[in-house]
């Protein structure tokens, strides 16, 4: 076991990991030996003990610092008792909602209630109420009047400002005020969570918990946070802290919402950002600046704790879908530096990718070939995208100074390191370890960045693609793809000629699964006619389109609310009537009888009823029409169906491609 402290200044405290589920109640915790817990971590997933589930991972980390904690995964939300089934903790309640916002776990893009909650057993769907970080932290403060509360997770990380809420169409305000606990901690909790167990443990009351990097808390006096503004930050020699538009000047003025937005995303690169402060009433939400990345030797000892890789025993033998995804699977990194304006991972995780030692990997991928039951077929080695693994700055302290918001858009800048041979090295290093039969790459390869080293191309196609790979060119429209900032479809292009080639060359018949977005700020249904257009001469046929949601916080969402671009300040064109996303959706099933009167619908209003016929240019058949149009250029890209493919299907359904 490689055990290393995080570098936090302070008392360090032995790391003491320990086998075995953390206790779910008081019979558990009196088996370990507790008769009392320090922590309390409080989740809205069910209790997988994986390093895949956020609130474990902190839960396991925060254990192997020498704390007793506990979990309590998806309590009753109608009274507090579950939650205080194991008694008060004594330093404090951490509280999640889970891995995913609650509102998007639960609602679709159409605002329609989804028929599975991948992280409940049996994907239950009424396991955990909406706005669970709300709810929980109420909860808990009922339950343990006095104990501090503090927030973590993607749903209070990415709603820890004034916010748009698409789910009720409002803009609401920061979650720390609605949830009233002490702190949020924002990003990767790692080193934050540490640093508040430590402090209190020593005795400081948590009021005095003001500075920790990658925590927000509440200033309620109007002039306490008026003289905060004008003082000096502590983490940048020359500058104030960063005043975002007030929540109530965000609620009357789209433009103010856009500036925030804009001012809020230059301040997340955690060795320059600088603090933030957002003023809601007479109250104030102050942000310290983000946590600072792990190094790779952290994240080993991170990644080195002993998780048991199994759900919670109490379930018995209902599964955990999103468990059963990401079971044989492997976690190689964190964080993007691509900044996708739909995507949240890069305000989340950070722009500095966090890699682990090839060592490390291959410790993880032999004690999975030692778990009952294991296929012999790793399903993903990757991270939010297969191909960044190590991929860094060429010097720090360009780096350090940097405030650009994508290494990779509008163009690959010329200081990024885009060396693809740690990557082709560690799945080598992967499919040589004994018991290990295929190694799958199913994260998103970004294509921009894979097309500058055919030899990575070439490793994928011969050993890590299981029939077929999924890449996300998402549109093909230049207005939209700046936009959403990613690069052009030319480089899709290019990588699916060198894709092609090398399969060939590796006597495999596989194909290529691209994702498309409709519904994206800056795309008309004009736009999406084209795209439509375009698959169809290139005889593809999408199985999954992604409608856009606006999530919390990105920079499309920004678009989709307020028609601005952040960036500019100019307008943007946004879809907002759910029929006409629904039909936009439709237009690139154009191939699906049951969609093809919705895609007429669509064509009629963007003017291109020529495009409804039995011609060769047409895109649907005629009304009533049984016939399908004859198609373009090229086969369909469709993927056999065999049991190899099915297993990798699944393992793409965890997260959408880079
Ligand atoms: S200088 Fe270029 S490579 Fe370095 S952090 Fe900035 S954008 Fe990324």
């Amino acid at each position: 076991m490689n055990l290393v402290q995080l570098r936090i200044p302070g008392k360090a405290v032995p790391p003491t990991p320990r086998r075995g589920f953390l206790p779910t109640t008081r019979a558990e915790m009196k088996q370990r030996g507790y008769d009392e817990l320090d922590i309390l971590i409080v989740t809205g997933d069910a209790y997988v003990d994986h390093a895949a589930f956020g609130p474990i991972l902190i839960a396991r980390f925060l254990e192997a610092r020498g704390y007793k904690v506990g979990v309590v995964a998806q309590p009753d939300w109608r009274t507090p008792d579950d939650i205080a089934r194991m008694g008060k903790p004594r330093l404090f309640v951490g509280v999640s909602a889970g891995n995913l916002d609650s509102m998007l776990n639960k609602l679709t893009a159409q605002k329609k209630v989804r028929s599975e909650d991948q992280y409940s057993p049996g994907g239950r769907t009424e396991m955990r109420p909406n706005r669970a970080t709300i709810v929980y932290s109420n909860l808990c403060r009922q339950a343990f009047p006095g104990t501090p509360i503090v927030l973590g997770g993607i749903e209070a990380s990415l709603r820890r400002i004034a916010h748009y809420d698409y789910w009720s169409d409002s803009v609401r305000r920061s979650i720390l005020l609605d949830s009233k606990a002490d702190l949020l901690v924002f990003g990767m909790g790692e080193r934050a969570a540490w640093e508040i167990a430590r402090r209190l443990d020593a005795g400081e009351p948590v009021q005095r918990l003001k500075d920790v990097r990658g925590t927000a808390h509440v200033i309620d006096d109007v002039e306490e946070w008026q003289r905060i503004a004008a003082a000096p930050s502590k983490y940048v020699t020359d500058g104030l802290p960063v005043i975002l538009p007030s929540y109530e000047e965000v609620v009357a003025s789209k433009r103010a919402f856009s500036r925030m937005s804009q001012a809020f995303q230059v301040e997340t690169n955690a060795q320059n950002a600088r603090p933030i402060l957002q003023a809601h009433g007479k109250q104030a939400v102050y942000f310290n600046g983000p946590a600072l990345p792990l190094s790779e030797q952290e994240m080993d000892a991170l990644y080195d704790l002993p998780f048991e890789r199994a759900a919670h025993p109490s379930y018995r033998k209902e599964e955990v879908p999103a468990f059963e995804t990401v079971k044989e699977s492997i976690v190689t990194m964190r964080g993007c530096f691509g900044g996708c304006t739909f995507c949240s991972i890069t305000e989340h995780e950070g722009r500095v990718i966090q890699s682990r030692s090839s060592d490390s990997v291959v410790r993880e991928v032999r004690a999975l070939t030692r778990m009952a039951g294991f296929s012999g077929m790793i399903s993903d080695v990757g991270g939010p995208t297969a191909n960044m693994y190590k991929m860094t700055c060429k010097d720090e302290r360009i780096e350090s100074a940097c405030r650009r918001l994508s290494c990779v858009h509008p163009g690959i800048c010329s200081n990024l390191v885009t060396d693809h041979q740690p990557v082709i090295d560690l799945l080598r290093k992967v499919r040589e370890v004994p018991g290990v039969n295929r190694v799958f790459v199913a994260s998103g390869v970004r294509y921009d960045l894979a097309e500058r080293s055919p030899e990575f191309v070439r490793e994928l196609a011969a050993h890590h693609t299981g029939g077929q790979l999924s890449v996300a060119p998402e549109h093909t429209n230049p207005r939209v793809l700046e936009k959403m900032k990613k690069p052009g479809i030319e480089s899709y292009e290019r990588f699916a000629e060198s894709f092609c080639k090398a399969s060939e060359k590796a006597g495999k018949e596989q194909y290529l699964v691209p994702y498309f977005i409709t519904g994206h700020p800056g795309s008309t249904l004009a736009d999406t006619v084209e795209l439509a257009l375009y698959l169809k001469r290139k005889g593809m046929r999408p199985r999954q389109v992604q409608d856009f949601i606006p999530t919390p916080m990105s920079m499309a969402t920004s678009m989709y609310y307020t028609g601005l671009d952040p960036f500019t300040q100019e307008p943007v064109h946004t879809a907002h009537e759910l029929r006409e996303k629904r039909m936009m959706k439709a237009l690139l099933f154009y191939w699906d009888p049951k969609q093809q009167p919705l895609a007429r619908e669509a064509l009629k209003r963007a003017g291109r009823g020529d495009l409804i016929g039995r011609g060769a240019h047409c895109l649907v058949p005629p009304e009533g029409g049984s016939s399908f149009p004859a198609y373009g250029a090229g086969p369909p890209q469709r993927a056999p169906r065999d049991l190899k493919t099915r297993r990798l299907r699944a393992s793409t359904r965890k997260r959408r491609p880079s």
